[in-house]
């Protein structure tokens, strides 16, 4: 990796600092065998049908898109599931993404995968095709979990996924874990969460289940179904970070664990605000100071590529102020911190930030600002964005 060692921690400051220099392409896929019952991303189940006619697509787009002010240092092919494409697929894209304007000399490639579509040939057809490093949607090693979920995958699948990714030859192995399902125990998290790092895995990333409108979960709680506890989150929260430390896997972002030199790049160069462009259905892109998105709808994305026409749906530009707020708000959910800069002083000043910092919360040390009590992040947030306005 061009920004770290093997033995970089990944809560070095200046590898959080670097990744704001690095450029990052990410590759939607939609497709998923059925939708999560709590999921509110760009998915399609079922239509994996117009597999071929979507990689066209996506080709097109990569082919037409601006050019990238340097070569990606890191690509994550996020979803839905990019393994409803087959491996050939995949490295086609990845392929065609080199031909843009190359991938950086040990570039990070990225992408999400679920232990039910995997097996030791998937693993290695990917490795041959230029993947380094796979994020696994375990979600949880309780059956009755995963049911709640709405996941079929069972535990052991989930386990044998990450053994044949390293023996494959991938760099780096992360799992994905959910916490606060309605039905989980503090038994079964732990055991998850030790299940997950006696498996080896690198990288750890612990989400919290949220109910996101308009999704079935949302609408089962509505009409009195359990929604999830954000106290014993908060635990369950903790239980990981303990375990994950003892394991040694360090916290590097609210949400993220990795052995040193096991960073997530593509997510560093998103939280220090670099730039990265993104392409197929509901992608996001930064570039030039503007964020825009592609439209959702599959068919929709599919017919506005193949009729020449735009695929953005949206874009805003922030202001000087927005982004300092914003540099703040993502720089203090990584361990590292943020340079405190206008913004960060501002924060110290203001009553809110001085009493998060006399309660232990918001930290300064040396120039830069820290969330020493990651459980109380969102009340930092809420701080910055609190803030009025101003010229920075
Ligand atoms: S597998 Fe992931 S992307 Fe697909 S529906 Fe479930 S949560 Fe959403």
């Amino acid at each position: 990796m061009p920004t770290e060692g093997a033995a970089t921690r990944p809560d070095d400051p200046s590898l959080a600092d670097a990744a704001a220099s690095l450029f990052g392409a990410y590759l939607h896929v939609p497709f998923c065998r059925r939708v999560c019952p709590y999921c509110d991303f760009a998915v399609v189940a079922g239509r994996e049908d117009q597999a071929e006619r979507y990689v066209a697509a996506v080709t097109a787009e990569i082919e037409r898109a601006e050019p990238f002010p340097s070569a990606p240092a890191a690509v994550f092919v996020g979803g839905g599931t990019p393994t409803r494409l087959s491996p050939v697929a995949l490295a086609r894209l990845l392929r065609v993404l080199e031909r843009r304007r190359g991938l950086a000399p040990e570039v990070e490639v990225s992408l999400e995968a679920n232990p039910e579509d995997w097996s030791p040939a998937v693993a290695a057809s990917l490795v041959a095709g230029g993947f380094n490093r796979v994020s696994l949607g375990a979600q949880s090693f309780d059956s009755g979990v995963l049911a709640v979920l709405g996941r079929r995958h069972h535990p052991r699948e989930a386990e044998k996924a990450v053994f044949s990714a390293h023996d494959a030859g991938f760099a780096s192995v992360n799992v994905d874990l959910i916490c606060g399902t309605p039905g989980e125990s503090p038994a079964s998290w732990r055991a998850s969460v030790e299940r997950a790092l006696a498996a080896g895995i690198d990288h750890l990333s612990v989400y919290a289940l949220t109910v996101e409108a308009g999704t079935p979960l949302s609408r089962a709680v509505a009409v009195g179904a359990p929604a999830p506890d954000p106290d014993r989150q908060a635990e369950r929260w903790e239980e990981a970070a303990y375990l994950a430390a003892a394991a040694g896997l360090i916290r590097y972002e609210t949400s993220n664990f990795a052995r040193p030199g096991h960073a997530c790049r593509y997510n560093l160069i998103t939280w220090a605000q670099g730039e990265y462009e993104g392409f197929g259905t509901g992608a996001h892109r930064h570039r030039g100071g503007t964020r825009s998105w592609n439209v959702r709808r599959l068919d929709r994305y599919l017919e506005a590529v193949e009729a020449g026409g735009k695929v953005v749906s949206g874009a805003e530009t922030l202001g000087p102020w927005e982004q300092e707020a914003e540099r703040l708000v993502l720089g203090l959910r990584r361990a590292a911190g943020v340079r405190a800069g206008a913004g960060g002083g501002r924060l110290e000043q203001s009553e809110a930030g001085r009493r998060l910092s006399a309660a232990g919360v918001l930290e300064r040390v040396g120039d830069r600002l820290r969330v020493a009590r990651p459980l109380l992040g969102d009340e930092v947030s809420r701080a910055v964005l609190a803030l009025e306005p101003a010229d920075c």
